[in-house]
Order: structure tokens, then sequence, then C-alpha cells
């Protein structure tokens, strides 16, 4: 009884806080460094993130959706969505039906991002409210013919420092508020890339880098008086494997060029037949046994990544640590592969009212992240792949609890109240039973008599 009723109490003060903050705009600053595996926090030391999370919560793993690429994972953060439901299958992409192409350098048609709402275009069209953006995938377009109101084209070569100081004075001055800003880096990206995740003296070097970052990021949010009311979101894209010229599957090897339109390379090739598909199919699953091979009406459920026209008529997926090449040489270690792999697996991080202190979590998905940062503003989200329910347990106003432990629960009290009943049952028949008939069968029983 004594765990019901604390149970109703709390669901009661749950509704009481959500209902009483929601008189209040909640800001929020989402931040990418881009390819930030979540291990890294562990072989690594992060002084001035370890703080932040110290005072916030933690995530260790943040399952990602396959492919595990750039463009794909932050468009998917920012909407909920499968990428076959947002429509950035990859960070190169053709289009049948228009023949227009994607790429990293050629993003800014919006036919591109149109198949989703991402949430700077909700949180701006749901109120009094304005976005911003110092960089982030699909952050320079108009998506369904919104712009944020402050935004930054993007350019690699604009400081860390300055993208911080810009974007924290949007989140300072500016009418109708920012209540939802994007804070995006390219590090430790660009490094895994050129040295791969083992060397650990070159990543130590970036990854400081990025720890000194993240102090900065603090110290300027404090001395700009966001801090305290501001809630912060430290993840990523996904992670990074480390390549080999050892294990290089070359492409030329199987199939003659001449023959299909190449898409993407590596680690997910996509093929574009121009002959006979079954033809090319069966050539490339002879290939090479590190490589599997898909038609697309066959591309594993799991994996989230068939009904899309972008998605092309084959798709090869490598081993991890394989590359996909076109001729023998490797320029660079990727992402890219599988999504169960918790090498392509970022973290995340948060901090603010929102969030509780000092609480650990093992994992959610990245889908997950849209419906609670919806919640946090307050905005109606839009269908989605997320379950706010994994989120629960990292946010001060939600009751949290899970269901094996909700199942344990009902069981445990289930098993008391039996035991009690079962007690009380025994307590009753023992106090009512007949003595004269217990004295009667004593004295059949009793052959020997007490005196002689
Ligand atoms: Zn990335």
């Amino acid at each position: 009884m004594k765990l019901l009723i604390i149970l109703i109490f709390s669901g009661l003060t749950t509704g009481f806080t959500e209902n009483s903050s929601s008189s209040y705009p909640s800001k929020l600053l989402l931040v990418s460094f881009d390819g930030f595996r979540a291990d890294y926090l562990q072989n690594y030391d992060f002084p001035h993130l370890q703080n932040f999370i110290k005072e916030g919560v933690l995530v260790e793993h943040v399952k990602n959706v396959f492919i595990t690429k750039t463009f794909p994972n932050h468009y998917s953060i920012v909407t909920g969505l499968y990428e076959e439901s947002h429509g950035i299958v990859a960070n190169s992409m053709y289009d049948v039906v228009t023949e227009k192409h994607f790429s990293d350098f050629n993003d800014k048609d919006p036919f591109w991002w149109n198949e989703a709402v991402p949430i700077w275009v909700t949180n701006q069209l749901q109120g009094n409210r304005s976005s911003a953006a110092a960089m982030w995938p699909g952050t320079d377009v108009a998506i369904h013919n919104v712009t944020l109101s402050y935004f930054m084209n993007y350019n690699a070569s604009v400081s860390f420092k300055e993208r911080l100081n810009t974007i924290t004075a949007w989140l300072s001055n500016s009418d109708p508020p920012v209540t939802f800003a994007t804070l995006y880096w390219e590090e430790p990206d660009a490094s895994g890339h050129k040295y791969g995740p083992e060397d650990k003296k070159s990543m130590s070097t970036v990854l400081k880098e990025i720890d000194d970052h993240i102090g900065d990021l603090v110290h300027k949010l404090k001395m700009s008086g966001l801090w305290e009311n501001l809630n912060v979101i430290i993840t990523s894209d996904h992670g990074m494997t480390q390549c080999s010229v050892e294990r290089l599957i070359n492409l030329d090897d199987c199939i003659n060029r001449t023959t299909y339109t190449l898409i993407d390379l590596t680690p997910v090739a996509a093929i574009l037949p121009k002959i006979n598909t079954t033809q090319i199919y069966n050539k490339l699953k002879m290939c090479h046994h590190h490589m599997n091979v898909y038609l697309k009406e066959d591309i594993p459920a799991r994996f989230h990544y068939q009904h899309n026209d972008r998605i092309q008529p084959i798709i090869l997926v490598a081993d991890e640590g394989w590359t996909i090449v076109l001729n023998k040489t490797l320029t660079k270690c990727d992402h890219g592969y599988d999504n169960s792999l918790p090498s392509m697996h970022p973290f995340l991080a948060a901090h603010g009212p929102a969030f509780h202190k000092g609480y650990k979590h093992n994992t959610i998905n990245s889908v997950d992240i849209y419906p609670m940062m919806c919640h946090i503003l307050g905005l109606k989200p839009h269908p989605n792949n997320g379950t706010f329910g994994n989120t629960k347990c990292l946010l001060v106003d939600q009751w949290c609890i899970n269901l094996p432990e909700a199942i344990g629960i009902v069981i445990g009290v289930l098993l008391v109240l039996t035991t009690l009943t079962c007690l009380i049952v025994i307590m009753k028949n023992r106090l009512s039973a007949p003595h004269a008939f217990s004295r009667l069968q004593l004295q059949e029983d009793d052959d020997d008599p007490l005196i002689e």
C-alpha cells in the first residue's frame, strides 16, 4: 500500500511540475562534435566534458541510424526519422526521376530536405520564437520555405571561437527570442579519418582541443548569463573505425565500370545498374566475403533503409574496417558501417534545468533525441520514429520507470498481498478451530493412561 501511495504521489507531482513549467519558454542549444566515437570518453581525458557531465546527464551509447554517415545522421537527430523517411539517405545521392545529384558540396537544393520537417522549422512556426544555427547540415537551406532567423552559411574555415561567439550573441539578444540553436564542429571526424581512431598520439591532441572547446563553451555561456537557464545537449553523428591497406575490396575485380553508375562508394556502395540488375547482383554476390550485397528489396528490416526512391537498386555493405575502392589506394579511415557496431555509436551529454544532475544512462536511439527536444521546448512533434519514453530518465519533470521494473513492482505487490491474505486465513482458522474435536482425537490416539 505504501509503495502504491508513493507511486500515485510521484505521478501527481510529475503532472504538477509539467504544468507549472510549461508557462516558461525553455531554451535549448544542440551541439555536435562530428565523429565523436562513444568510447573516446573512456579512452581519453576530458576534464571539461566530465565536469559538464557531473552536473548533468550522460548517455554512454547512442544507437544511430544506418547508414552511419554525417548528413543522414544529423538530419535524423533533428527530425526523429530514419533515413528512408527523411530522405537524406547518404552524403552522395542521385534521384532517378529528377536526375538531381546531392553531395557535400552541392546540398542547398530544398528538394532533398523537404521530405521531413526539422525541429528548427517547427520551433519558428509554433509560437513567437526563433531558431539560430552556427552551422549544422541543412540549416543554411530554406526547408519548406522557412529560413532560420539567424544562421551562418556553411564554411569549414570559420573557427570554433567565431561560431561560439556568434551563437551566444544570438541566444542573448534577439526578438523574438532564440529558443532553439545549433552549433557544429568538424572535429574529431576530420582527424579520425586522417589518423584512424587507434592512433592514440594524434587523436589525444585533437580530443584535448575538443575538450578545451567544451571548456570555452561553458565559460562563454556563464559569462553571458545564459548558463543557468539554458539546456545544452552535446552529442555527435557517428563514430569511426580503424582502416588498413590489408582490408581493401576492389570493385573493379568484380564488375566492369561501364555496366553501372556508382552513386556512393564506401563503406556502403550504392549501385545503379545500366544493364540487367540480376546479372550485376550475381557478379557482386560472388565478389568478396567481407562485402554484403543486397538487392534493394532484400535490405534487412533492422536497417530501416529501403522505402525511398533515393536508395539505389543494389547496395554493398563492407564489414567493419574494410574499405571498398575502385583502385588499390586507401586515402582515409571511415564510418558509415552497420549501425549495430559500437564503434559507429556516438554519446550524448546534457546539462540544464530540464536534466537531472549526475545521472548516467546506458543507451538511447538517435531518433529518440527529437521527441525529447520537442518536449523540452514545449513543441508538438511531427510523426517520428523516436520513443519519448526512452529519454524520460534523463528529465527532471518525468517519472522514470522502465517496463521490467514496472512488472517487477506489480509482481512484488501481488506477492506481498497474497502472503498477507494467506497469513490472515491461517490465523483465522487456528483461532476458530473446535477444541472438543481435538480432545476427542487425542483421547482416541492416547492408548496409555496417564495414571495407572
Ligand atoms: Zn560526421
